[in-house]
C-alpha cells in the first residue's frame, strides 16, 4: 500500500517526489514482497528479475540527465527509491543503491564519448554498472590498492588484479574499476587510475556467488582481472585521478545510498515491532500497552525519526549545491547506528519468537549489519567527522560533483 511521506519531510520534499514515493511503495508492496520469500530462502541465487523491473522503470537513471535518457531527478529522488524499497526488501534496494554509484561516477568523471556511449544504456537498464574498488588483502585502504593496470606502449593497458564484496557483481555489464598506474611509493592522490571494464572482457571473470549473511539475492562477489586489456578511452577520468573517482563517488553517492538502505530497514523494525506488541495479548491487554514497553518503542520511534530527517536533509543539501560532504558522511555513520540500536530493540521485545526458525525479523536483522561496511566504515566517518569537528575538513565533493541537473530538486515532474 502507498504511504503518505511524514510531514517532517515536507521541507525537503516537491511536488515532483510524491509520485515517485508512491510508485516506489506500490513497486515495493507489489512486485517486490512477492519475492522476498523466495530471495531469502536462496541464498545462494542472484536475483535477476527485480533489476531487470526495476530498469524499466527507469530507476537506474534516476540521476542520469535526461539527454542521455535518464530522469535527471536529483538525490532526494534517488533516496526516495532506496529507502521506500528497502522498508520491504533491503537487498532490492541494496541491488538499486550499488548499480547507482557507478552511474554517478560515470556522469561526474566520463568523457562526452564515455557518456554516450554509456549512460543511455545505464537510463534503460540494458547495461548495469558495478564500481570494484575493494579489494581481498587491503580491504577499504583504497591506498593501498595492488590490481596494477600497465601501459602496452601502443595505447592499451592491461589490469591484474582481485576485488572483493562488489556490489552487483554478478549482474554487471561494466565494472569501474580502480588500479594501480603509479609505483609503489607514489602517494595515493596520485597512484590510482579508474577504468570502464566490460564483464565480457578477456580476462575477466567472476568467483562463484556465495551466500552472505543477509541481503539474500544481492550479489556483492569477488571480481579478478586477469592481464584484461582495455584502450586508453576506457580510462574514466584523466590518469592518476582514481582516488578522486572513488572517494567522490562514495561520498556523494555511497554515503547516501547507504543512509537510504538503512532507514528503509529502521522503518521496518519499528512497524513490525509495533504490530507485534500491539498483537501480543498480556494481562488482559496487550504488551504496547506496558509503559515499560512503550518507553522502548517509544525511544527506536524517536531513533527513526532522527534518522529520516538526517538522511533527507543531507541529500536536499545535495541536490541544493551546497557543501555538505561532512552532512552526508555523519547521516550515514548515524543512520546505520540508530536502525542498529533499534534492531537489537527489535529482536528484544521480540522476545524467543525472534529466534525461532525463520522469523520475518531476522531478515531485517542480518540485513542491517550490511549497512556498516560499505562506503566507508564507522572509524572511517569518524575519522573525517573529528576532522570537521577540528575545522581541518578534508573534502568537498558535494560542491564539485552536483553538476547532475536536478529535475525534481527544482519542482519539475519527473519521467516517473
Ligand atoms: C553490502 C556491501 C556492498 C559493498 N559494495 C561494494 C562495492 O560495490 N564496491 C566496492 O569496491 N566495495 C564494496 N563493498 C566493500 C566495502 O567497501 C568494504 O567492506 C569496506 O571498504 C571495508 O573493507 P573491509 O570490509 O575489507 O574491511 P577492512 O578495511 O579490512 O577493515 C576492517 C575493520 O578495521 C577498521 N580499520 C581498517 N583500517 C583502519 C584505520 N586506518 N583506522 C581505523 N580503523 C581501521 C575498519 O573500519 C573495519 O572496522 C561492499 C560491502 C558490503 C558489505
Amino acid at each position: 500500500m502507498p504511504t503518505t511521506p511524514p510531514a517532517s519531510l515536507t521541507p525537503f520534499l516537491t511536488d515532483a517526489h510524491l509520485p515517485l514515493w508512491e510508485q516506489a511503495d506500490a513497486f515495493a508492496t507489489g512486485e517486490t514482497a512477492a519475492r522476498v520469500e523466495r530471495m531469502e530462502a536462496a541464498p545462494h541465487q542472484v536475483e535477476r528479475k527485480l533489476p531487470q523491473t526495476m530498469a524499466k522503470l527507469g530507476w537506474f537513471g534516476i540521476t542520469i540527465p535526461a539527454e542521455y535518457g535518464g530522469m535527471g531527478a536529483g538525490h532526494v529522488a534517488r533516496t526516495i527509491l532506496i529507502h521506500r524499497l528497502a522498508v520491504v526488501s533491503a537487498a532490492a534496494a541494496a541491488i538499486l543503491q550499488a548499480g547507482l554509484i557507478p552511474i554517478g561516477a560515470l556522469c561526474h568523471w566520463g568523457t562526452p564519448e564515455q557518456k554516450a556511449q554509456w549512460l543511455p544504456r545505464a537510463a534503460e537498464g540494458s547495461a548495469l554498472l558495478s564500481i570494484a574498488v575493494t579489494e581481498p588483502h587491503t580491504g577499504g585502504h583504497i591506498g593501498g590498492i595492488e590490481t596494477i593496470a600497465v601501459p602496452t606502449g601502443n595505447g592499451q593497458w592491461v589490469i591484474s588484479g582481485e576485488k572483493l564484496h562488489i556490489g552487483n557483481s554478478h549482474l554487471a555489464g561494466l565494472h569501474v574499476v580502480v588500479a594501480r598506474t603509479a609505483p609503489a611509493d607514489t602517494t595515493a592522490s596520485k597512484a590510482l587510475t579508474a577504468f570502464l571494464v566490460e564483464h565480457d572482457r578477456k580476462g575477466v571473470s567472476l568467483a562463484p556467488h556465495r551466500a552472505r549473511l543477509g541481503l539474500h539475492g544481492f550479489s556483492a562477489g569477488h571480481l579478478i582481472l586477469d592481464r584484461v586489456r582495455v584502450p586508453a578511452m576506457a580510462m574514466l577520468g584523466d590518469l592518476g585521478q582514481g582516488l578522486h573517482v572513488a572517494q567522490s563517488s562514495s561520498i556523494v553517492y555511497g554515503r547516501p545510498n547507504l543512509t537510504a538502505l538503512s532507514l528503509g530497514l529502521h522503518e521496518a523494525f519499528v512497524s513490525t515491532t509495533a504490530t507485534w506488541l500491539s498483537a501480543r495479548p498480556r494481562y488482559g491487554a496487550h504488551l504496547a500497552d506496558l509503559p515499560v514497553v512503550r518507553d522502548r518503542l517509544g525511544a527506536m520511534q524517536a531513533r527513526l525519526q532522527q534518522a529520516s530527517c538526517t538522511g533527507y536533509h543531507a541529500v536536499h543539501l545535495l541536490d541544493r549545491g551546497l557543501p555538505c560532504d561532512s552532512i552526508l558522511i555523519g547521516a550515514k555513520h548515524t543512520g546505520h547506528e540508530l536502525a542498529a540500536a533499534t534492531g537489537r530493540d527489535a529482536m528484544e521485545l521480540h522476545g524467543a519468537h525472534a529466534l525461532d526458525g525463520d522469523y520475518a525479523l531476522q531478515r531485517l536483522f542480518r540485513d542491517v549489519q550490511h549497512t556498516y561496511a560499505p562506503a566507508g566504515t564507522g572509524e572511517f566517518q569518524r575519522i573525517h567527522l573529528a576532522n570537521t569537528a577540528l575545522g581541518t575538513p578534508t573534502t568537498d565533493w558535494s560542491q564539485q560533483l552536483t553538476a547532475l541537473p536536478s529535475a525534481a530538486a527544482r519542482g519539475q515532474p519527473t519521467a516517473a
